[in-house]
C-alpha cells in the first residue's frame, strides 16, 4: 500500500524514538510510535546528560524539565580510593562552547515521560504502547511493520518472546528502528552488529546515603579505583547511584545479597554499611556497531545502531544526537529530497559512534580496570597534569563532552 502522505513509523518509545517523534511532529510530519512495553517500567538506566544534548533540548523547555528533576554537576573526577587523591575536571573551561557547561544527572525516564505526554496531548494515537513489532519490510513506495498486542500481564510473559495471535500491519513512507540492542529493524536491514560483550557484570545500587559527608572532596560524578577493582558514585537529585562489580570468584547471585551489598558499601565508607537501598540490579554491557544504518526506506538510531560501555555516559546522548540528524534528513525527504539523504545521515553519524562514542567509552573502561597501584598512580599523575593544563584540558573536555564529535559530524558531506 502506498501511503497518501509522507509518514514515519518509529519502532520503540525509548528516549531516542520519542525525541525523533517529537522533532518530526514539530516539522509537521505524520508520525506513529509502536512500543512493546504496555507501561514505562520505573528502572534507572541513563542518568548523565552532556552539554550539547542539553543545548539541543532547550527548545520547548525540555532542558528546563530535566534540570528541575536532576542535579547539575559542574565537575567530574577520577580518584584513588585509598588516599582520596584525584584528578578533577571542571566543565566551566568549555563555557564558550555550550550554554550548559556541566553534566546533568537525571533519570532518562523523565524525558521519556515528558515527551510521551506531550505527543499524547497532540494526538493520543501517536504513541501506541503494548504493540510488539514482529515483522518489518519495505517495497518500492513504502515500508511496513506487523505488530501483535503485548499481553497485558507482562509479568508472566518474557517480552523478548514473540507474543502469539494475529498481527496488525501498518504502512508508512519510512520505518525507523529505535528498538534498542536487539533491534528487529536492524535485522530487516540486514546489518551485522559486530563487537564484544565485556566480561564484567555491574551491580547498580541506588541509596539516599550522604556519601558527600563521608568522602572528602567528592564531585557529583566520581570514577574510583578501589583495592578490589573499581566502583563509581554518581549523584542524582535525591540518591547516589553506585556501580559495583562482583569479585572475580563471586557469583552474580551472591553479589546481590543484601549482606554483601552492605559490605561493599561499607568498603566505600564504613558509615554506609546500613544504608537504605532503593534499586538494585545487575547488568552486562556490549560494545557493538551496526554495519549500516539504513537501506532504502528503513533506518536505525540509538542503541539499535550502536552500543557502548556506560563509563562516560554517552549511549543515550549519542542516540539523541542521531535522532536530531535523522529528523533533519527525514524533513528534507518529506520536502522532496531523495532517499539518498539517509545515506548522508549514516555517513555523518556512524563514524562518530565508532571513533568517538564507542572508542572513548572503551578507553574510560580500560583506564578504570588498570589492576596495579603503580599503573593507577601513573594514570592519575597524567590525568592531574591534564586537568591542570587549561589548553589540553579544554580539548579533553570538548572531546569527552561529545562536542568535538558533533562538530565533526556536521562537516561530513
Ligand atoms: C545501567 C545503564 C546505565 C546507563 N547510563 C547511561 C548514561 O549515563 N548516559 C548515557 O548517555 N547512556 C547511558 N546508558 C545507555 C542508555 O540507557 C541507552 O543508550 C538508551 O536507553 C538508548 O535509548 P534507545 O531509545 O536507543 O533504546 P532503549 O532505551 O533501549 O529503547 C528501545 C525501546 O524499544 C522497545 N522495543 C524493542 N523491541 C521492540 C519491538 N519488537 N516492538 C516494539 N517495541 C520494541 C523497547 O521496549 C524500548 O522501550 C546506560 C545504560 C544502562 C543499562
Amino acid at each position: 500500500m502506498v501511503p497518501t502522505q509522507f509518514s514515519v513509523l518509529i519502532v520503540g518509545a525509548g528516549p531516542v524514538g520519542l525525541v525523533l517523534a517529537w522533532r518530526l511532529t514539530k516539522a509537521g510530519i505524520a508520525v506513529r510510535v509502536l512500543e512493546r512495553e504496555p507501561i514505562l517500567e520505573p528502572m534507572l538506566r541513563s542518568s548523565t546528560w552532556h552539554p550539547p544534548t542539553l543545548d539541543m533540548l532547550v527548545e520547548d523547555g525540555l532542558t528546563k524539565v530535566l534540570h528541575r528533576a536532576g542535579r547539575i554537576t559542574p565537575t567530574w573526577q577520577i580518584r584513588l580510593h585509598e588516599t582520596g587523591e584525584r584528578a578533577e575536571f571542571d566543565l566551566s573551561l568549555i563555557a564558550d562552547a555550550t550554554r550548559h557547561p556541566w553534566r546533568l544527572q537525571c533519570d532518562q525516564a523523565v524525558l521519556v515521560r515528558e515527551l510521551e505526554a506531550r505527543l499524547c496531548a497532540i494526538d493520543a494515537s501517536i504513541v501506541r504502547r503494548g504493540a510488539h513489532v514482529v515483522g518489518v519490510g519495505q517495497a518500492a513506495h513504502g515500508a511496513f511493520v506487523d505488530w501483535v498486542p503485548t499481553p497485558l500481564d507482562t509479568r508472566s510473559v518474557d517480552t523478548e518472546t514473540r507474543p502469539s495471535g494475529p498481527s496488525v500491519r501498518e504502512h508508512a513512507s519510512i520505518v525507523v528502528g529505535c528498538d534498542g540492542a536487539r533491534s528487529m529493524v536492524r535485522d530487516a536491514i540486514g546489518a551485522s552488529f559486530e563487537g564484544t560483550l565485556y566480561p564484567e557484570t555491574t551491580v547498580l545500587v541506588t541509596t539516599p546515603f550522604a556519601f558527600e559527608d563521608h568522602l572528602s572532596g567528592l564531585s557529583g560524578i566520581n570514577y574510583v579505583w578501589a583495592p578490589d577493582g573499581t566502583y563509581s558514585l554518581l549523584r542524582l537529585a535525591d540518591v547516589w547511584r553506585v556501580s559495583l562489580h562482583p569479585a572475580e570468584d563471586e557469583s552474580i547471585e551472591a553479589a546481590q545479597h543484601p549482606r554483601r551489598i552492605a559490605e561493599r558499601l561499607a568498603a566505600i565508607t564504613p558509615a554506609a554499611a546500613g544504608a537504605p537501598i532503593g534499586e538494585m540490579r545487575p547488568y552486562r554491557v556490549h560494545q557493538r556497531l551496526a554495519s549500516h544504518w539504513q537501506r532504502g526506506r528503513l533506518a536505525l538510531a540509538g542503541d539499535a545502531a550502536h552500543l557502548n560501555n556506560p563509563k562516560g555516559g554517552m549511549g543515550m546522548n549519542g542516540g539523541i544526537h542521531d535522532a536530531f540528524e535523522l529528523s533533519d534528513a527525514l524533513a528534507e525527504i518529506a520536502a522532496g529530497a531523495s532517499l539518498e539523504r539517509l545515506e548522508r545521515y549514516e555517513r555523518r553519524r556512524l563514524p562518530v559512534a565508532r571513533d568517538d562514542i564507542i572508542a572513548q567509552a572503551d578507553q574510560n573502561r580500560t583506564r578504570m580496570w588498570e589492576p596495579s597501584l603503580d599503573g593507577r598512580r601513573k594514570l592519575l599523575a597524567n590525568l592531574q597534569a591534564l586537568a591542570a593544563d587549561p589548553v589540553r584540558c579544554r580539548a579533553h573536555l570538548l572531546r569527552t563532552s561529545m562536542i568535538d564529535g558533533l562538530r565533526r559530524s556536521k562537516t561530513l558531506a
